[in-house]
């Protein structure tokens, strides 16, 4: 049997329709909501180390601006698709709503794995992929920003193409940028942190302590290191942590019973998350395959990874213990495994809202840069921890209260919000 190949955008639109359902939504609405506002594909010629030329598929999807300027990162992955790019775009409209920042959603990529790139050919596809969308973005369109496989200095060279083009200096255009080049203090912890926020929150309504409690994790980037260094500060044990082996192309588990030494553990990762498995067994980690992480007998399940990674064919690995899953990856959770979640009545905080801090953070970064002055580290995160439990407690009371899933109340919120932008703009 030919089995269609997983849409994030179809998954993306399905849950628009069901929230659109609840909230009663006119057809226009509708129409308008359901698809990006614009979206641009292009080719990036550059020029690789040998000489030879070769040409990169870019993307910018701007799904809606109604609140204020697109926002959301730049992903740079070999399976990259327009489709997931609009998906990713389409998400960021209802993760900006639902923390109420004035920020719509856009989402960019370029299909292409860094991992074969030398820092030179990256930099030319920075700098290509800035060249064909520079009149369509900035400060007061769309504010790109890092995602997966894109780091604070693929923000310098598109920043740098972006002043180039346009004669002047606009730190405003792009977030996640050093701190040495008008980066806010903080933004690299934001997203990860944002999630062990929610996760603190939702622990308090479960009436568990954190330090009574274990998690796994699904990835070891950015933002699963820093769920991890905060979920340890609150008191919690993390037993497992999971990463994709370039070399043998799939991925491993490393778990360890009494808790991962997050120190240790960083001192073996490449730039890109992959631990580094012989110096990981060293250390004494067992080294599993890599859906092992979803297997593990813990309390909280953290998929801080890609997309559509619980599905209908792991779900029913997860064990009965899991009383939490905080999606810290984009839509790692597809639709028929989120209905078997429901059922098995485990408590999810969608990761449009448990990952909200990075573009929260984002936004800070883009009023210090925009005003040229620059806060404190626990002024950044402090605002950050504020903004973060103040939407969580709003959808969790709006679930409460209209019994429904955290996921459905968080879309009504989101998409409520930039549904009245939209009315009172009068596009619809
Ligand atoms: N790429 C991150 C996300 O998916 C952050 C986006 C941003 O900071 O604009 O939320």
């Amino acid at each position: 049997m030919v089995t269609k190949p997983f849409n994030s955008f179809e998954m993306a639109q399905a849950q628009f329709d069901r929230v659109a359902g609840i909230l009663d939504l006119d057809q226009p609405t509708r129409d308008l909501l359901r698809f990006p506002l614009r979206e641009y594909h292009f080719t990036i010629p550059i020029r690789m180390d040998d000489g030879t030329a070769r040409v990169f598929r870019g993307f910018r999807v701007q799904h809606n601006d109604a609140r204020g300027p697109c926002k959301g990162g730049v992903r740079f992955h070999p399976q990259e698709t327009a489709d997931t790019v609009r998906a990713l775009a389409m998400w960021m409209t209802w993760k900006c709503a639902v923390v109420d920042i004035p920020l719509g959603g856009g989402k960019g990529g370029v299909v292409c794995d860094p991992h074969n790139l030398s820092l030179r050919e990256q930099e030319q596809i920075c700098r290509g992929w800035v060249r064909q969308i520079a009149q369509d973005v900035g400060p007061m369109r769309d504010i790109p920003a890092p995602d997966i496989m894109t780091s604070g200095q693929h923000m310098v060279w598109m920043l740098d193409e972006f002043e180039t083009i346009r004669g002047g200096r606009y730190p405003g255009f792009i977030t996640g940028k050093p701190v040495t080049l008008g980066g806010s203090l903080g933004r690299a912890e934001a997203t990860g942190f944002g999630v062990v926020i929610t996760v603190r929150e939702a622990l308090k309504e479960l009436g568990l302590r954190a330090a009574d409690t274990t998690a796994s994790v699904q990835g070891f980037g950015n933002v699963a290191q820093n769920a991890v260094k905060l979920y340890q500060q609150i008191g919690g044990t993390v037993v497992c942590v999971s990463c994709w082996d370039q070399a043998d192309q799939t991925s491993y588990a490393f778990r360890k019973k009494d808790g991962v030494n997050l120190g240790a553990l960083l001192g073996i990762t490449d730039r890109f998350g992959g631990i580094d498995i012989q110096k990981a067994r060293d250390l004494g980690y067992e080294v599993l395959p890599g859906e092992a992480w979803l297997e593990q007998e813990v309390d909280i399940l953290m998929p801080n990874a890609i997309e559509h990674q619980i599905t209908a064919d792991n779900v029913g690995k997860i064990s009965p213990r899991v009383r939490l899953i905080a999606e810290g990856a984009n839509g790692p959770t597809t639709p028929e495994a989120d209905a078997a979640i429901r059922e098995r009545g485990v408590f999810l905080i969608p990761d449009f809202l448990a990952n909200a801090g990075g573009v929260t953070c984002s936004y800070f970064e883009q009023v210090q840069s925009n005003a040229n002055y620059y806060w404190e580290k626990d002024e950044v995160l402090g605002k950050l921890d504020l903004k973060m439990t103040s939407a969580y407690i709003a959808v969790s009371e709006l679930a409460r209260k209209r019994k429904l899933l955290m996921r459905d109340a968080a879309y009504v919120i989101g998409v409520s919000r930039v549904a009245q932008a939209c009315r009172d703009r009068r596009w619809v």
